[in-house]
């Protein structure tokens, strides 16, 4: 889909649908917002102008994800074969999946920002390390043992569906991406990954936020075995970074384009005050784990233990992401008891 000449919206399925589905998806969800099980689809967006083709976020290494790209950069009268610069947003999966097969189409120049070029070792290419980190940073967050194994396994099955590539140049934020007429500025935007990035073309106030910025879901801000700090005060920083800049077109890597940047900013900050204050309920007078904590708050899909391993292990790493926002703002404190922590009121 043309945004305007030269920036093009692609489209690529989760593997668990269609390309057919996905497509379908996009315009109902555009229509009548609401919340589906999984994410069906990522939105590569192709910049070409002055001769070059540069890719923002692929999708899934899949082979299905593969020809959705190809067939959607040829409604445009281009080819993956032509990508001369790959941009990701951040290494999740679904944006950073298809990096390798595309650099051995089009031998393209790879570009993360250091911060998740530094998780692609631990997380692609030596994942056993990963999963013993995992699994004791679960059993210190109280996860029962039994569901231990299985909640640290729980990405891995993924594997098979990226290709990992080194980058070949890593942002630190800052820098400008000129293509033809357009020059994007590299934002650094921490929180939802520690290295995630937004684009920012001035000229043309257009914003590519990634996962950053979605018009209806918020992304998981979450607390694993690699984070470090506090990843949900980076993010709230994240978006004061953005709230004053000029944008007429919010381009996210999910869901659908929009245009109101700062009235979503505001709807997402207050989204996070909400759940902040109700995480701090659920932390008992004599302390709680996260595990327990995460049992008791409301989920917009329902209850934790009927969730899926995977997504009960992002229930948990978003609920210490909480919890620790608030250690760091003075209103919990933390601390270990035999092997396991537990927060309390402060
Ligand atoms: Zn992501
Ligand atoms: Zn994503």
């Amino acid at each position: 889909m043309r945004i305007l000449d030269g920036i093009y919206q692609l489209l690529t399925p989760f593997p668990q649908f269609t390309l057919e589905d996905a497509k379908k998806l996009r315009h109902e969800l555009e229509e009548h917002p609401r919340v589906t099980k999984g994410l069906p689809y990522v939105l590569p967006y192709m910049i070409k102008d002055g001769g070059e083709t540069v890719l923002v976020d692929c999708g899934w290494n899949t082979d299905s994800a593969y020809a959705a790209l190809e067939a959607g950069m040829q409604e445009h009268g281009s080819h993956p074969s032509e990508i001369s610069r790959l941009v990701i947003t951040h290494v999740h999966p679904d944006h950073y999946g298809m990096a390798g097969r595309l650099k051995q189409h089009s031998s393209c120049n790879v570009m993360i920002h250091e911060k998740d070029a530094e998780v692609i070792t631990d997380r692609y290419f030596a994942p056993k390390t990963l999963t013993d980190q995992m699994g004791r940073f679960m059993e210190m967050n109280g996860v029962p043992t039994m569901d231990t194994p299985a909640m640290s396994m729980g990405s891995m099955g993924m594997i098979g569906m990226v290709a990992a590539v080194p980058p070949d140049t890593q942002f630190q934020g800052g820098e400008i991406l000129k293509v033809g007429q357009f020059e994007f500025e590299v934002i650094w935007t921490p929180g939802h990954s520690p290295g995630h990035i937004c684009l920012y073309e001035p000229n043309h106030k257009i914003l590519l936020t990634g996962d950053h910025i979605l018009p209806t879901i918020t992304p998981n801000v979450s607390i694993h075995a690699q984070t470090h700090g506090s990843p949900l005060g980076d993010y709230m920083r994240s978006l004061e970074k953005l709230v004053d800049l000029d944008v007429k077109w919010v381009l996210p890597a999910h869901e659908f384009d929009t245009k109101d940047l700062k009235k979503r900013i505001i709807e997402i900050e207050e989204h996070h005050i909400v759940r902040l204050d109700e995480m701090a309920k659920c932390v008992d007078r004599g302390g709680s784990t996260a595990w327990e904590v995460a049992g008791r708050v409301k989920w917009a899909t329902g209850m934790l233990t009927d969730f899926e391993p995977f997504m009960q292990r992002a229930a948990v790493g978003e609920t210490i992401a909480h919890l620790e926002y608030l250690f760091e703002v003075g209103r919990l404190a933390k601390v270990m008891r035999g092997k396991a922590m537990y927060w309390l009121p402060a």
